[in-house]
């Protein structure tokens, strides 16, 4: 199946992208030269069209700042959000009330099912991104009572965050990864028990990261709830979401989305490769072909929550690829054995450098935890080799080794980690002294 065959499997489908690319091309004016630049109007709609429409780049959306991407009149531009690269360059995304309700409702797909008895803990940025607003409006929405605790600052260090989460009930944290393991290692340090002392916590909506299954296992162990993870970014908010089944599907009742083939250029509906989405329904920032940097792999819907949305494994991005005796690899399978050894273990954070096929890993374990994270080096360094082919070098710190705390705010001095390095790969690298701007990687990026 093509994409051309899949976007032609209804009229419906067709109707939804020629309105859409339609709309874009009058409103938007950077759209508008770029298509034409091709030599395609999107206003002489044919079946052929879609696939010949060229791809929306993050590089597109600086080019366009401020309002090159802006489709519709200023008047109906009901928030502005905004993230930005390494280079600070700022990327806006404009939503029209429409466009927010339409977020929201798509929000509450996921298989957290919110409802009035719960009480949901907000902890990512309200600053600029959409990540805060698209839980905080889809929880009120829901009838939930929401707990808007933002982004780690001095007005809300751990202690804090904690006391909010345990004294006001919460019943779902809403975060990244790096966070639960972070407000674990506090709360046992305070001498709770995360797995007993927050009885009243179900769940967690996480999303920033890309996440391993036996990441998201080690989690749920360590808090005794269930991990239901988001995907998306600021640009298009949520993408995709977990079932009750625990598999991510996409939203492909409002998206199309591709898998593009780096290598041959062609663009298929499953496989492995760069996701390619488009909204049927954004108004005041049409999504079209927007490429979103991140290797996944998407197949057809085989769940057992009986959903016919497709599925979706997020690996991370192409630059983060490494290869292993011929394999191809991702921090994400270095973090799915680490965890996998480690389960049931306390707080651990993991970072790690490929040096030609040889890992030096660090594991910055708890207090109380070292003397058991030792134990396990072992089993991990012979999964790493079964697994992944690779040979390793595994020492295990003590805390503050890597994650150093700072008193004043209590926050750990990183924001966004960068989990695996390789040797000699400019530009990047392990950053726990990174500041809170998004890099572009998609392990750093909030959505
Ligand atoms: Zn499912």
């Amino acid at each position: 199946m093509t994409v051309q065959s899949m976007t032609h499997r209804g009229t419906a489908d067709q109707d939804r992208l020629a309105g859409i690319v339609g709309h874009a091309y009058r409103g938007a004016p950077y759209l508008r030269t770029k298509y034409r630049a091709a030599g395609i109007d999107p206003t002489h709609w044919s079946e052929g069209l879609f696939p010949r429409l060229p791809f929306t780049t993050k590089d597109d959306l600086r080019l366009a700042y401020p309002e090159g991407l802006l489709a519709v009149d200023r008047s109906e531009v009901a928030v502005i959000h905004e993230s930005s690269g390494t280079t600070g360059e700022p990327t806006p995304a404009f939503f029209t009330r429409g466009d927010i309700d339409e977020w929201l409702e798509r929000m509450l797909f996921n298989g957290v099912g919110l409802d009035e008895q719960d009480v949901v803990f907000v902890k990512t940025p309200y600053s600029m991104l959409t990540t805060a607003h698209q839980m905080h409006g889809a929880a009120q929405r829901a009838g939930a009572t929401v707990i808007p605790a933002g982004n780690r600052t001095e007005l809300m260090p751990y202690s804090r965050a904690l006391r909010l989460l345990r004294d006001y009930r919460a019943t779902v944290a809403y975060c990244m990864p790096v966070e639960l393991m972070l407000f674990a290692r506090r709360a046992l340090a305070a001498g709770l028990d995360p797995a007993k002392d927050f009885p009243d916590l179900r769940a967690a909506v996480v999303n920033g990261e890309v996440l391993s299954p036996a990441k998201k296992r080690f989690l749920e162990e360590l808090w005794s709830v269930t991990l239901f993870p988001d995907y998306g970014s600021t640009e298009t908010t949520t993408l995709g979401g977990a079932c009750a089944a625990g598999s991510l599907h996409l939203w492909s009742d409002r998206f199309l989305f591709e898998v593009l083939d780096p290598a041959t250029g062609q663009c298929s509906p499953r496989g492995t490769g760069e996701l390619v989405v488009t909204s049927y329904l954004r108004r005041a920032m049409p999504i079209v072909r927007y490429r979103m940097g991140d290797i996944v792999t998407v197949t057809d819907p085989a769940c057992a929550c009986g959903s016919d949305r497709p599925q979706v494994w997020v690996h991370g991005r192409e630059a983060d690829r490494f290869t292993v005796d011929g394999r191809e690899l991702y921090p994400i399978d270095v973090e799915d054995v680490v965890y996998g050894a480690l389960l049931g273990c306390e707080p651990v954070f993991w970072s790690g450098e490929v040096d030609d096929g040889h890992l030096t890993l660090v594991l910055e374990a708890t207090d109380s935890g070292l003397t058991e994270v030792r134990r396990r080096t072992a089993e991990l360094a012979s999964a790493l080799a079964s697994r992944l082919g690779m040979r390793s070098t595994i020492d295990v710190v003590p805390p503050g080794t890597q994650m150093t705390l700072d008193r004043q705010t209590e926050q750990e001095a990183m924001f966004k980690p960068v989990y695996l390095r390789m040797r000699g790969h400019d530009g990047r690298g392990l950053d726990y002294t990174g500041t809170s701007q998004e890099t572009g990687s998609s392990q750093e990026k909030l959505t």
